[in-house]
């Protein structure tokens, strides 16, 4: 079932806390030298089922990696989901959180197709996110990730 009805095509956000101080291995763009924090990652979702489909799939524990989001909330211990539906706003967004004081840790995470220097930032607080998902109207996906409670059926 659908969380977000009518499946609207958007752009999304991703928050993915994490207590582990560790370098972990991005398919081939190289290592994230990950602290404890709060990373943020830009998305969007043009596809057939737009961005609830897209969300889902981010927050299931269960699939391959295969975006370089996938490795980070792999070892991720809590991750929540924003969305905002119409136009594609992906860029602007991680534009918006890097001039917030969003700092990158790995140059062209999640950013293969664009201009931009990274589409994940990070923040040591959640403060500064919180205001940046309610100034840019954002509105939070209601539905947990599955990463330790496996009984969800797919
Ligand atoms: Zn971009």
């Amino acid at each position: 079932m659908a969380t977000i009805p009518g499946n609207p095509r958007g752009s999304y956000l991703l928050v993915a806390r994490t207590t582990a101080t560790q370098d972990i291995h991005i398919g081939r763009l190289g290592s994230l030298p990950m602290e404890p924090g709060f990373y943020v990652y830009s998305g969007s979702a043009f596809g057939p089922g737009g961005v609830d489909a897209r969300v889902r799939r981010h927050l299931r524990g269960d699939k391959r990696l295969h975006w370089h989001i996938d490795y980070l909330l792999a070892v991720s211990d809590e991750i929540d989901a924003w969305y905002v539906t119409g136009a594609r706003r992906e860029c602007e967004h991680a534009r918006g959180l890097a001039e917030a004081g969003g700092k990158v840790h790995l140059a062209g995470f999640g950013a293969s197709d664009c201009a931009c220097t990274s589409h994940l930032l990070y923040f040591d607080e959640p403060e500064t996110i919180d205001r940046f998902i309610a100034a840019n109207h954002l509105r939070r996906f209601e539905q947990q990730s599955t990463k330790r409670d496996e009984t969800t059926t797919v």
